[in-house]
């Protein structure tokens, strides 16, 4: 496609004005120009909307998503967008909550990327840890595939797991697959949990004595943390919740200085949306979600390949909805 230099000298300008904060250069932003100019007209012709999660890179979060979100928030712009054709840069199994969502809808994905807590567990798994505790309701993380979500009562997220944990009626509730989490969950909580060995090879990585540098190193600082990291590095934190808890805390908080432990992809997305606040990054990479690029967004919005198009059978989805509608029926009362 073919741009005036006026039309690519603006779309630098746009660029630079927000990624700026993240680090990039005005040439690095100049060498981007013409493919987020591409992508961004091409949805438009296509009414095609781009939901991106926090943690892509900033030139996909700025340079061409019409909504950045985290799952939950996602899941919703999913459900209520009006356009024909939703190109999803996150993981796979996202785009395939958003299909569930959406089933008249092509849900795309630019890079076919999986996700060590969706990998860690399988449909058979789920039945058999029914078989073994009959009487306990079945919570997954929000971080499965479709045909998971389709055992289970009821779908949450890292901001709403409690909320979805305290509404079942069981007294018992096996909470899966993140292991770490169900460990943080535990003390919030009077019943019991029971969990799967599944982990987020990103913030596992996080200890306490990354904490305790932090806390040399800017004495002022607060720290938030996600809840899939250790309960020993959650202890040591100011706050520990999920990225739609981060983001309200860090738009609520007086605090200046502020160290993220999770994924860098939200302090990139902070440094953007908070200029005023000095934001720590953490420097961890998720390879999965990183794994989207803008050269593939446009591959993904021009001819989408067959893997790209996210297909479930219709048995799966009606299932899966009933677990993800519980989630959103439960929020919704909490919201109210
Ligand atoms: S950050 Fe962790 S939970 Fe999120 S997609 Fe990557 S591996 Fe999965």
């Amino acid at each position: 496609m073919d741009f005036s230099e006026k039309q690519l000298t603006e779309e630098t300008n746009r660029l630079f004005q927000a990624l700026k904060k993240t680090g990039w250069s005005k040439a690095d932003c100049e060498v981007i120009a013409p493919l987020t100019l591409e992508i961004n007209q091409i949805k438009k012709e296509k009414n095609t909307i781009i939901l991106g999660h926090s943690y892509m890179t900033p030139d996909i979060m700025y340079g061409v998503a019409d909504i950045v979100g985290d799952s939950y928030g996602l899941s919703k712009a999913a459900k209520e967008t009006k356009a024909d054709t939703i190109v999803f840069c996150s993981v796979h199994f996202m785009a395939e909550t958003a299909k569930i969502m959406n089933p008249d809808k092509t849900v795309i994905v630019p890079a076919i990327a999986g996700c060590s807590l969706a990998e860690s567990i399988t449909t058979n798994d789920v039945r058999e840890l029914r078989q073994n505790y009959p009487e306990a309701g079945v919570v997954c993380y929000v971080n499965t595939t479709a045909a998971v979500k389709a055992e289970c009562d009821a779908c949450c997220t890292s901001s709403n797991a409690l909320k979805i944990i305290e509404a079942l009626p069981q007294k018992k509730v096996i909470f899966l697959p993140d292991e770490l989490m169900a460990k943080n969950l535990q003390p919030l909580t009077k019943k019991k949990i029971i969990s799967w060995t599944g982990r987020c090879i990103v913030h596992e990585e996080f200890t306490p004595e990354t904490i305790e540098e932090v806390r040399k190193e800017y004495p002022n600082a607060k720290i938030l943390a996600h809840l899939e990291c250790m309960p020993e590095v959650i202890e040591k934190v100011d706050m520990a919740g999920g990225t739609e808890g981060m983001i309200k805390y860090i738009e609520k908080t007086p605090a200046k200085e502020l160290m993220l432990v999770t994924e860098c992809g939200l302090s990139d997305r902070m440094k953007v949306e908070h200029p005023e606040k000095k934001i720590i990054g953490s420097c961890a990479l998720c390879l999965y979600m990183k794994k989207i690029m803008l050269k593939d967004v446009l591959q993904a919005l021009k001819s989408p390949t067959p893997e790209q198009i996210i297909d479930i059978p219709d048995d799966v989805i009606k299932k899966a909805k009933k677990a993800l509608n519980k989630m959103v029926k439960i929020t919704e009362r909490y919201e109210k």
